[in-house]
């Protein structure tokens, strides 16, 4: 193998540039050639790509988004387009394919590996619902962005004995909202996976507020309802002054963690010793801490769940 492409695909995640940054180097160690493609497999049909050099991966290590941009592509959805993509890559002499993205670009990766491609996905999306792997790279990231938000919204929700309704990212995984519920001590985090009843979320408030509490947080995960109805409904419900704040897409930017980083390092370079090695129609994954890979039709059955168990703990903790 000679030559290898990378690109990145769906929404885009913190940590992504940490993970091309990562692919490049290895690559280059390693004696290949890296190609860039641009927005995704947007950019595969429209032949948008470059050569990258060591140095073009320099100083992105630290940034938010991706480098490369991220596309949705719906031609690839088809059987035509996923062949002209194939016949691209012919074209160019690449061999192998590393896709940084979610569910989505991982079906369309496990398409050009039918077609003949070695590909590697690699998960990068915030919802953190990529399962078959420890984490995803940006989920970590994206919490702690909430959590200041959160944390900063407690202060005036304290000053003003406020109820407040945040909404965070999470069209289908309650991910985020659980990990942020619980790191910033909501009294109750409502999540798609878990049906929920307003009337319950009311009388939980009215408890801590007869025991004395002058603020409350109401964490919302997108997918689990609207913010801006919940807030609402408890003020219609209880007469107290509630506030919402829809946290909205400051949660896909920023600059990554340091575990994102570690994390997307990690999976960068262990994806291209993957390719070399003939790995394909997989997902380079970590499993306790340890580097593995996953067959993309393992990934697809083990969508990832908040836990039950952290849930409940949400709960107990902010009686
Ligand atoms: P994510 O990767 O974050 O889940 P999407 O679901 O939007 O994001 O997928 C990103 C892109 O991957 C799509 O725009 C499309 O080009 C490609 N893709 C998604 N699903 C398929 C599929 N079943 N077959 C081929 N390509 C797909």
């Amino acid at each position: 193998m000679q030559k290898i492409a990378v690109l990145t695909s769906g929404g885009d995640a913190p940590g992504m540039n940490a993970g091309v940054r990562a692919v490049v180097r290895t690559a280059i160690y390693h004696g290949l050639e890296v190609v860039g493609i641009r927005r995704g497999y947007a950019g595969l049909l429209d032949g948008d790509m470059k050569p990258m050099p060591i140095e073009s991966v320099g100083d992105i290590i630290q940034r938010g988004g991706t480098c490369l941009y991220t596309a949705r592509c719906l031609e690839f959805l088809t059987e035509d387009g996923q062949r002209r993509g194939y016949e691209r890559l012919q074209e160019l002499g690449v061999e192998g394919l590393i896709v940084f993205g979610g569910d989505g670009s991982f079906r369309g990766a496990q398409k050009l590996h039918h077609l003949g491609i070695k590909t590697i996905g690699v998960p990068s999306t915030i919802d953190n619902d990529i399962g078959a792997c420890d984490a995803n790279i940006g989920f970590d990231t994206a919490v702690q962005t909430a959590i200041e938000a959160i944390d900063k919204i407690r202060d005036t929700a304290t000053s003003h004995e406020r109820t407040y309704v945040i909404e965070v990212m999470g069209r289908s995984a309650g991910h985020i909202a659980l990990a942020a519920g619980l790191a910033g001590g909501a009294e109750s985090v409502l999540v798609p996976e878990v049906p929920y009843k307003l009337e319950d979320v009311v009388a939980k408030l009215q408890r801590g507020v007869a025991r004395g509490k002058k603020h409350s947080i109401i964490i919302v995960a997108e997918g689990a309802g609207s913010g801006a109805e919940v807030g609402r409904y408890i003020e219609q419900h209880t007469g107290y002054d509630t506030r919402v704040t829809v946290l909205g897409h400051v949660q896909r930017g920023g600059a990554p963690s340091a575990a994102d980083r570690v994390l997307a390092s990690r999976l960068g370079a262990h994806a291209v010793e993957l390719v070399l090695k003939g790995v394909s129609g997989h997902m380079a994954a970590t499993h306790h801490g340890e580097l593995t890979s996953v067959p993309f039709d393992e990934v697809f059955r083990a969508e990832r769940k908040p836990s039950r168990a952290v849930y409940e703990l949400a709960d107990i903790l902010s009686i």
